[in-house]
């Protein structure tokens, strides 16, 4: 697929899983030497320090971010803990000024990520910029979107780029911030060969209970990092204050994660493959049986063409729905999979039958 430079060759000395920690906003030089000092005390030094400098807020009024100033105070990260650091650009004039004070590493924001106006006018000052991008998903769940602004960045030559999934609006889950929908990044990762991605609990949560499950799960899908925001008195936060943790805490976390080994360029061991090989046979009996289906299919709609009957029977759909969802569930298959799974294969049937009907029809001149 595109060629891009994953993580490890970015140059910056980092590693997957990738752990990038700091504060949801940067508020004052002693908040940052703060959390500084005590990352190093606690030893949870991240490898990757994260500081947001404008803060895209939903509603005017709340901090809207320290701005330049803050770039300013990063020298006191790197004296402290010798990491390199990311902040979130938005705008042009924010890209320009990350160049400016050397940022290592940027990241554009899910409310920049949607609008490509915005990512297309960083992309322009990033023309040429040896710089490592990492792009949060949209506020929607559109992959194209996504993919989108990876590939702005991509065509105007920035090569070092990893994508960041911080969850997704939906005004009706309460459990999450912003919910996640892990088959986002692994549709990501399937169109884009060795794209990498990060996991923001924090922003998926937007409180502290619940980081570590989603970290967790992050890690058993086999996404490549985790973004956390941390703050040494998390309570007084200017922003996001109920979703950030102590650096202790954080060691706490990380230290309890069960972090996988990456399957992605591995040669699998013997059971994996025994059992791979057991899936690929059942996989081809599926295929024998839907194809059997669609000739019983087929007949039927030459038995409709034939006595000219719709192809759609509401009765019909519904018991076929019912009876096979509730056979499913006592086969321990989930109901949202059955209805799925039904759906699909009965709009290709009845897509077949009304192209049957239509074929047989006689052309009228
Ligand atoms: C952030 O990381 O502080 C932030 C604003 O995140 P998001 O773009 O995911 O809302
Ligand atoms: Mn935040």
């Amino acid at each position: 697929m595109k060629p891009h430079k994953q993580i490890k060759d970015w140059g910056l000395g980092l590693t997957t899983p990738l752990i990038i920690a700091g504060p949801c906003s940067a508020e004052t030089p002693e908040q940052i030497e703060q959390i500084c000092k005590e990352m190093k005390e606690v030893n949870m030094i991240p490898q990757l320090f994260r500081a947001g400098i404008w803060k895209p807020r939903t509603r005017p009024g709340s901090f809207e971010g320290i701005g330049e100033e803050g770039l300013k105070w990063m020298e006191i990260v790197r004296h402290h803990l010798n990491i390199p650091i990311t902040v979130e650009v938005g705008n042009a004039s924010h890209a320009e000024l990350a160049l400016k004070y050397k940022v290592d590493v940027l990241w554009i924001g899910a409310r920049t990520t949607v609008n490509p106006f915005a990512v297309q006018e960083i992309a322009e000052v990033l023309r040429g910029v040896d710089i490592p991008v990492m792009i949060k998903n949209p506020m929607n769940p559109d992959l194209e979107l996504w993919m989108g602004a990876l590939e702005r960045l991509h065509a105007v030559g920035v090569d070092k780029l990893a994508a960041i999934h911080r969850g997704f609006s939906d005004a009706y889950d309460k459990r999450y911030r912003n919910k996640p929908n892990w088959s986002m990044p692994i549709h990501l990762k399937r169109e884009w060969t060795g794209m990498e991605v990060i996991n923001d609990p924090s922003h998926i949560m937007g409180k502290r209970e619940g980081l570590l499950e989603v970290a967790q799960s992050a890690m058993n899908f086999g996404l490549d990092g985790l973004m956390i925001e941390t703050h040494h008195d998390p309570d007084k936060a200017w922003s996001d204050a109920k979703q950030q943790v102590t650096p202790a805490r954080l060691k706490e976390m990380i230290s309890s994660i069960d972090f996988k080994t990456p399957l992605e360029n591995m040669k699998p061991d013997d059971r994996l493959q025994d059992l791979r090989r057991a899936v690929d046979h059942l996989d081809d009996q599926l295929l024998d049986i839907l194809q059997e289906r669609f000739t019983v299919i087929d007949q039927i709609g030459a038995h409709k063409r034939e006595h000219h009957l719709t192809v759609f029977q509401s009765d019909r759909w519904k018991d076929v729905m019912e009876s096979r969802t509730s056979k499913g569930i006592a086969k321990h298959l989930s109901e949202k999979f059955m209805k799925e799974l039904l759906y699909c294969i009965h709009e290709e049937s009845v897509k077949r039958q009304e192209r049957q009907l239509r074929e047989a029809e006689p052309i009228k001149k």
